[in-house]
């Protein structure tokens, strides 16, 4: 009975350092060269993933509001003359990293995102 109590402290002791390991991973702030974003905001591995989730979501909602775009052309001959013209909800007028709200160019016509890093979005 001893031996089986020694041997439950020694696997719970082996389950709270690969935790301690795991938790340090994700949470220690990555090196440099690591965290380069054109933003600077993601500074540990956990804080990447989040940062990656909110670039996608950021991606899909210029996609939508390119679609609503081409819908009201489709429908108009004059372009929008701002973005509020196209009614899209406010979640998807402004990008969910920065904050910065999207912006429409008259020179495609098409929208895009001034954050740092979604030029290309
Ligand atoms: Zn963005």
């Amino acid at each position: 009975m001893r031996r089986r109590g020694a041997a439950l402290a020694s696997l719970l002791l082996a389950a709270m350092i690969v935790l301690a390991a795991v938790v340090a991973y994700l949470l220690w702030p990555k090196s440099q060269a690591a965290a380069a974003r054109p933003d600077g905001m993601a500074q540990t591995t956990l804080g990447a993933a989040r940062m990656a989730a909110k670039d996608t979501e950021c991606r899909s909602s210029l996609q939508q509001a390119r679609q609503a775009l081409q819908v009201h052309l489709a429908s108009s001959d004059e372009p929008p003359a701002s973005l509020d013209e196209l009614r899209l909800p406010e979640s998807m007028t402004r990008c969910p990293v920065g904050g910065e709200p999207y912006v429409l160019d008259p020179s495609g016509p098409t929208v895009r995102c001034v954050h740092p890093g979604h030029e290309g979005y």
